[in-house]
């Protein structure tokens, strides 16, 4: 039975993938950090099909003595920081987690099991400022935030450790991919959310946003610039593509996504559409929730995904919208079925 590690398995991507890697008969072990696992979280439903070990990324330590202890055939490291727009209040944290951490964990990989598989997380936000698109493997970076630039020099790492150390460790240039099982504080699930309360006329939400005041109040959904345009995709589509990278002959880097471009405008129209909402009705543009240097437009060109991995994306911008917002509706059902 293949051994698979998974950092950062509380996490969107990482309990997709741990459910991916069950099916095909992997025996999962997941890197948690104790407080996150002993709360509700996005694995909590795979208690007692993974193993959990508890460490954190900053700790050069605990990732260490995972490899040494679980001598996984594959790693997946997915945990990190993983807020672009936070990552400006936590640059030090950000730094340590995203680009040490990973770092740390290629050194303990070269000591302890040099024959295990790599996957890590890149992203498409390490294109920042585009000048070229679509995006693809060969496309410059141009980080525009901590976030993308800690991203950067561990993307940098991965190959430097592969080309001279010769160990198979893969980066995969995720673009954005999303589900029902994203944070509150991003963006696709805000709007999810806001549609989810328009549906149920909620008109102060229980949950707040950033500022600390209810994430839709007097009925009305704030959010930054509404021409932003991204190339979402679903979560559960783009795990697969990380197993995909790590079965191949040779290590090498992806670019994944759908090669489809929605403005944050069509999202909420989307979202709003759902439950026969008109977005225009709830939605307002704060200048305040702007970045103080927003990424360009990215767009990935998957062709050499879809070439050599045979990787295609199932769930379409619409379902998956869709997908959002029943999962928001049910949980703010819960939320004031338990309140009451
Ligand atoms: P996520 O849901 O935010 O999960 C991040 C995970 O990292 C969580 O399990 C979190 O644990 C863990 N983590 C954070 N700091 C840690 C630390 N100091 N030590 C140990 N674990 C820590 O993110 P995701 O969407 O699954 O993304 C997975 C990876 O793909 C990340 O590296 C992300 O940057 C990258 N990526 C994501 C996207 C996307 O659109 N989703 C796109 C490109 C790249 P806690 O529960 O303890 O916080």
């Amino acid at each position: 039975m293949k051994r698979a590690l998974i950092t950062g398995i509380t996490g969107q991507d990482g309990s997709f993938l741990a459910e991916w890697l069950l099916g095909k008969g992997y025996q999962v072990f997941g890197q948690a950090r104790r407080e996150s696992w002993y709360r509700p979280n996005n694995a909590s439903h795979l208690a007692g099909r993974i193993e959990v070990l508890f460490g954190d990324m900053s700790e050069g330590v605990d990732i260490a003595s995972a490899i040494q202890d679980v001598k996984p055939d594959e790693i997946y490291n997915l945990a990190s920081q993983s807020r672009p727009g936070e990552s400006w209040a936590r640059a030090p944290e950000t730094l340590l987690v995203n680009g040490l951490g990973a770092i740390r964990l290629f050194e303990a990989v070269r000591h302890n099991c040099p024959a295990c598989r790599v996957y890590h997380a890149s992203s498409s936000e390490m294109f920042g400022q585009v000048s070229i698109t679509p995006q693809n493997e060969q496309t410059p970076f141009n980080p525009v935030n901590p976030y993308a630039a800690a991203k950067v020099y561990a993307h940098q790492m991965a190959k430097i450790y592969r080309e001279s150390y010769g160990l198979y460790i893969v980066s995969g240039l995720l673009f954005n991919h999303e589900s029902e099982r994203r944070p509150l504080h991003f963006l696709t699930q805000k709007v999810a959310y806001g549609a989810a309360c328009a549906a149920l006329e909620i008109s102060d939400s229980p949950d707040l946003n950033e500022m600390g005041r209810p994430i839709v109040q007097l009925g009305k959904l704030a959010l930054g610039n509404l021409e932003i345009a991204r190339d979402w995709g679903y979560a559960g589509d783009f795990v697969q593509a990380m197993w995909l990278m790590l079965q191949q002959e040779r290590p090498d880097d992806f670019v994944i996504g759908t090669g489809k471009l929605h403005t944050l405008r069509a999202l909420c129209e989307t979202a709003y559409r759902c439950v026969n909402k008109d977005w225009r009705e709830s939605v307002v543009s704060d200048p305040a929730l702007v970045r103080p240097l927003e990424s360009g437009q990215t767009l990935a060109d998957p062709s050499k995904a879809r070439k050599q991995l045979g990787w295609e994306p199932t769930v379409s911008f619409d379902e998956m919208v869709k997908k959002m917002v029943a999962s928001q509706i049910l949980r703010l059902k819960n939320v004031t079925l338990n309140s009451n």
